[in-house]
């Protein structure tokens, strides 16, 4: 029999993958308003986007994309280095790093490339380069390190212990320390002071990936570094996106000007990438401004979390350990997280399953994120249903 070829390969594994009912497929939202979603015709009230401030909608960024879109039109039609770096992603650049307390910030896509970038600059070109990573870290800045060709070592989930053990098992190589600053399928928020502690004793460059922390932790949503109180020295690197609580797409990573100029140089996908539409920079610096001013936004979610924590709690729900937004219920099986996410639809609510590959397997869980969008009547409504679908998820 011939051997299958490559898309013979890919079509095996898909198979394998629907065999163990864990295919993943992408649903058309047929129109968003706020949290409201329409999908298949139905109106579902929705759990689960990143718009953690609610500003994905706001006037003021519909206002600033409009502007520029009708000025200079939609592509930036070129890389940065060529012509694609315009002036509202410079501005844009100014206010992100004046937000986080840096000295430069530079532009990228999106969040995947800046954590390949960052990593393929800062390992790519030294010998027996390692990085430590813990091992719930974003998909990408895993990637980052393989494509860096570094040595992969990771540490059991926010084990500053593991950590240690494994920059201390490195020879004299450079090494950096890789974290998600809030996790993104947990919620929780990494123990920040004692890596950075553990980066100086070492000798290693701390990078956080703050996807999920800025304009959500601190007082003025400068994130989880800021929260904990680090500043450049603490972590040299960090990283956040612009599509999340800041409503818009692609991200940035924030240093010293050393740090920006170099992934100036060497941060490939920063640099052979078209640079962002010059409208959606527009928004994006609408959106920090909002996010930096608005702090009823933050306060108006703390109330929320706090609201469907106590609920679920009451309901005896899986909680996890997390103050975010992101507030997942574990279920354990993939079958058990599906079914449940199917049971809530029923009810008018959207609220995603993940499943392996995306996290460990028996640890499936429902990922529900609340937004400064959703009102408290929300929340309860999403009480009332997960009562009603409990016996799914804790057996009858
Ligand atoms: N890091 C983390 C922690 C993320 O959750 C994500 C997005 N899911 C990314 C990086 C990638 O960002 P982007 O969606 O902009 O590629």
């Amino acid at each position: 029999m011939a051997r299958p070829d490559l898309l013979g390969r890919l079509a095996i594994r898909t198979a394998d993958r629907e065999r163990a009912a864990l295919l993943r497929r992408a649903r058309a939202v047929e129109h968003a308003d706020g949290p409201w979603l329409e999908v298949d015709g139905r109106r579902l009230l929705g759990f689960c986007s990143n718009d953690y401030l609610g500003l994905a909608q706001h006037p003021q960024l519909i206002a600033a994309f409009k502007r520029v879109a009708d000025d200079e039109g939609v592509g930036s039609t070129a890389a940065h280095l060529v012509c694609g770096h315009r002036r509202e992603h410079a501005m844009l650049e100014e206010a992100l790093a004046e937000w986080t307390g840096r000295e430069r910030a530079l532009l990228f896509s999106t969040g995947y490339a800046a954590n390949l970038g960052v990593q393929q600059a800062l390992l790519g070109s030294v010998d027996g380069a390692v990085c430590v990573q813990d091992k719930l870290n974003h998909a990408s800045l895993i990637d980052g390190c393989r494509l860096a060709g570094a040595e992969l070592k990771r540490y059991p989930h926010s084990d500053v212990g593991g950590a240690a053990r494994q920059l201390a098992s490195r020879s004299e190589a450079p090494a950096l320390l890789a974290t998600d600053g809030v996790f993104s399928m947990d919620g929780d928020v990494a123990p920040l002071r004692e890596l950075a502690a553990l980066a100086a004793r070492e000798g290693a460059t701390l990078m956080v990936d703050d996807a999920h922390g800025l304009g959500v932790l601190d007082a003025q949503g400068a994130g989880s570094v800021a929260d904990a109180g680090l500043g450049v020295s603490e972590v040299p690197v960090l990283m956040a996106t612009l599509g999340k609580a800041l409503g818009c797409a692609g991200a940035f990573v924030a240093g010293s000007a050393a740090l920006i100029e170099g992934l100036t140089q060497f941060a490939r996908p920063q640099v052979y990438s078209t640079a962002l539409p010059p409208a959606l920079a527009a928004a994006a610096l609408a959106a920090v401004t909002l996010a930096r001013q608005e702090d009823w936004r933050r306060e108006k979610l703390s109330g929320l979390i706090a609201r469907f924590r106590r609920g679920a709690s009451e309901l005896g729900l899986p909680l996890m350990a997390s103050a975010t937004p992101i507030q997942p219920l574990l279920l354990g099986s993939a079958d058990t997280a599906l079914a449940t996410a199917q049971a809530l639809e029923a009810l008018g609510l959207l609220v995603t399953a993940i499943r392996p590959p995306t996290v460990p397997a028996g640890q499936a869980r429902l990922r529900i994120t609340l937004s400064a969008a959703h009102e408290e009547a929300d929340v309860d409504r999403l009480l009332a249903a997960l009562e009603r679908v409990r016996p799914t998820i804790i057996g009858a």
